[in-house]
């Protein structure tokens, strides 16, 4: 059951409910929601509700329907982010998960782990336990294996996972591993999900051979009941009549699970098909279903592979999936989950004593705006958002020490650059770029709920947003007026305050649930290739450290040139001679001095080792003046 409690709950009444449902046999589970703190009660007794529905600070009981309990969404709305060491896997991100199906030697697996974690993998796999069909294949190499995975996702950072098989290997593999895998055939193997369930560390749980959702959903039960609630689920092929595939790789199942279940899902393309050329396109297809992340099998040499080597990619064939995933992740609303990066926590206060009380990002417009939706996609889902009015709001922030980082908005693919924000960039020296997010552009109608399409008289956005709109607009919304306003989640807070049935606003859905509006038209801007570029932002001391963690492959630069014939020229010369790939140009006006202009240039950092640093000390000597304004990693 579901025992909702009152916002002004004592602890006194909260432990009191606590050690009531405990006394009938129940487990008690605390779910701290957005909206309200709930207590998920499971047990074997039948306990007339009524009688928790009279306890002192229980606002009312809702029976769970699903035999599943602490894994439905009934329980829980929000997402389970499930954290392995630094990597975070769940919501809106995409982490990818490689490495060979079994580590066959120190060597093998150090090679392996490099190359997945060059190519942006963020977890290493390799099995030391292989349930083998027969007992005549290759078994693994125990835990000697699990002693080279530990070492190699040590030197390379990566977070390891390895499948367990014996509820006695419990202790000692929790000594390697970061997280638990249960394979397959064990899925329904109860006395190994009650001990690794009890352990309380995260567990990759595959979907049995021929186990539906509901059989897998009890399974993740099982886990959550014993202990633990950092489950991922993962599909990776189901049995069917069909031989053509190793097993039939059932997508539908990732969306169908998102429904039932707050637990994140993955997929894994390699098992699912066996086969190696099929193993991309299904990685992508898993992506586009939903799946909050992949395990894929790849292998220096999958021709020589202990097992599983026909599926396995060679480390170019993850490469180039990576990159594919870069530029697929955007489309569908999805973030690639980054090398882990310990984001440098706060500065401690400042001149004015101010000072951010944990990771702040303070971005322009209001609750639900577009950059708020490109912080979570670069942030932990703990970072506190500081919503600003202007842009300059943010810059002054940063300075006062009361955020972190900002994230603004550099260009749009329609709109084009963001002048603001690239002028704000060049107002404040101490200012530097450190990262970069793109996010897909997707548009609403938003209204009061209840609301109806003909009624609609006027209609508020950012004048992008109603630009972006332009063909719903001049059709079906024809009959009413379209009006600008400072920003996109900034109009549906209008609207919501109006209380006015007639009145509409064009933003992203979050601003429709951070106000609890109705979303009436999904999708409604004209081009659906509509991406907007945000600069992740703070000051110098707080860029050090970041780039001190992250590797960088893209600098922004601004310079002003001489007054004579060919200075542009020999200056982006310099770039070309460097073999630096230029990737954005703008002129911007100087301010008091008319008719003169300064240069904003993005570029590649180049191949060979230093060539960005001499093409600095050479813009140095051309140019009239050069700032650098960043470097980073830029996404595609
Ligand atoms: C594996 O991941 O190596 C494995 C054996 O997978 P599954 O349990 O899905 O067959
Ligand atoms: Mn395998």
């Amino acid at each position: 059951m579901i025992i909702v409690l009152k916002k002004n709950i004592t602890e006194v009444q909260q432990e009191h409910i606590r050690s009531f449902l405990v006394g009938k046999g129940y487990t008690v589970k605390e779910i701290i929601g957005e909206e309200e703190t709930v207590f998920g009660a499971v047990g074997q007794s039948s306990l007339d509700l009524r009688e928790v529905e009279l306890l002192e600070g229980v606002t009312k009981v809702i029976p769970i329907s699903k035999p599943y309990k602490l894994a439905s969404r009934e329980l829980k709305k929000e997402d389970t982010i499930v954290t392995v060491g630094k990597v975070k896997i769940g919501g809106n991100r995409v982490a990818i998960i490689a490495g060979p199906c079994a580590v066959e030697s120190q060597k093998q697996i150090m090679e392996i782990a490099q190359a997945v974690r060059d190519a942006g993998a963020v977890m290493l796999r390799g099995g030391a336990f292989k349930p083998r069909t027969s007992p005549y294949a290759f078994q693994g190499m125990g835990e000697e294996g699990l002693k080279y995975l530990k070492e190699a996702g040590e030197k390379y950072g990566l977070p390891i996972t390895s499948e367990i098989v014996n509820p006695g290997d419990v202790d000692m593999m929790a000594k390697y591993i970061d997280m638990f895998q249960i394979g397959a055939r064990n899925m329904q193997n109860f006395e190994l999900l009650k001990a690794v369930g009890k352990t309380g560390m995260p567990v990759m749980l595959k979907r049995g051979l021929s186990a539906t959702i509901e059989e897998w959903l009890m399974a993740a039960e099982y886990l959550m009941a014993s202990g633990t609630d950092q489950i991922v689920l993962c599909e990776r092929g189901i049995r069917t009549y069909e031989r053509a595939t190793r097993n039939t790789l059932d997508c539908s199942a990732i969306p169908v699970i998102q429904k039932m279940t707050h637990l994140p899902i993955i997929g894994d393309p390699s098992h699912a098909t066996g086969i190696r050329d099929m193993v991309s396109p299904m990685a992508l297809a898993l992506v586009a279903s939903g799946s909050s992340g992949l395990m894929v099998e790849v292998h220096n040499h999958p021709e020589l592979a202990l097992s599983d080597g026909p599926q396995s990619l060679y480390p170019s064939q993850f490469e180039k999936l990576m990159r594919d995933l870069h530029a697929l992740c955007p489309v569908v609303g999805k973030s690639l989950e980054r090398i882990p990066l310990s984001l440098p926590s706060v500065k401690k206060g400042d001149a004015k004593g101010k000072k951010a009380s944990s990771l702040t990002v303070a971005f322009q417009g209001e609750r639900g705006a577009f950059s708020e939706i490109a912080i979570r996609r670069s942030f932990d889902e703990s970072a506190t958002t500081l919503p600003c009015k202007q842009f300059g709001d943010i810059f002054e922030a940063l300075m006062q020490g009361e955020a972190t980082y900002g994230m603004i908005p550099l260009e749009n693919t329609l709109g084009g650059t963001i002048f603001d924000t690239l002028d704000l960039l060049d107002r404040y020296p101490d200012i530097q770029v450190v990262g970069e997010q793109q996010i897909r552009i997707v548009h609403n109608l938003i209204t009061l709920p209840g609301a109806k399409l003909e009624d609609i008289r006027k209609v508020y956005s950012h004048p992008q947003g109603l630009a972006q709109c332009v063909d719903y607009l001049r059709g079906e919304l024809s009959h009413a007026e379209a009006i600008p306003f400072f920003d996109t989640a900034g109009a549906v807070n209008f609207v919501k305050t109006s209380n006015d049935k007639t009145l509409a606003a064009i933003a992203g859905s979050p601003a429709a649930l951070a106000h609890d509006m109705e979303i009436l038209a999904e999708g409604i801007e004209s081009n659906p290739r509509n991406y907007t570029r945000f600069y992740i932002i703070c000051n110098e001391e707080m860029a050090q450290a970041f780039r001190s963690i992250s590797p960088v492959n893209r600098a922004s630069l601004r310079f002003t040139v001489q007054d004579r014939p060919g200075s542009l020229f020999e200056a982006l010369f310099v770039l070309t001679k460097h073999g630096l790939n230029m990737k954005k140009l703008e002129s911007r006006p100087i301010p008091g001095k008319p008719w003169e202009y300064s240069f904003f240039v993005e570029t590649e950092l180049g191949q060979a080792e230093g060539s960005f640093e001499h093409a600095l000390d050479e813009l140095k000597s051309c140019c009239a003046s050069v700032r650098v304004l960043g470097t980073y990693t830029a996404g595609i």
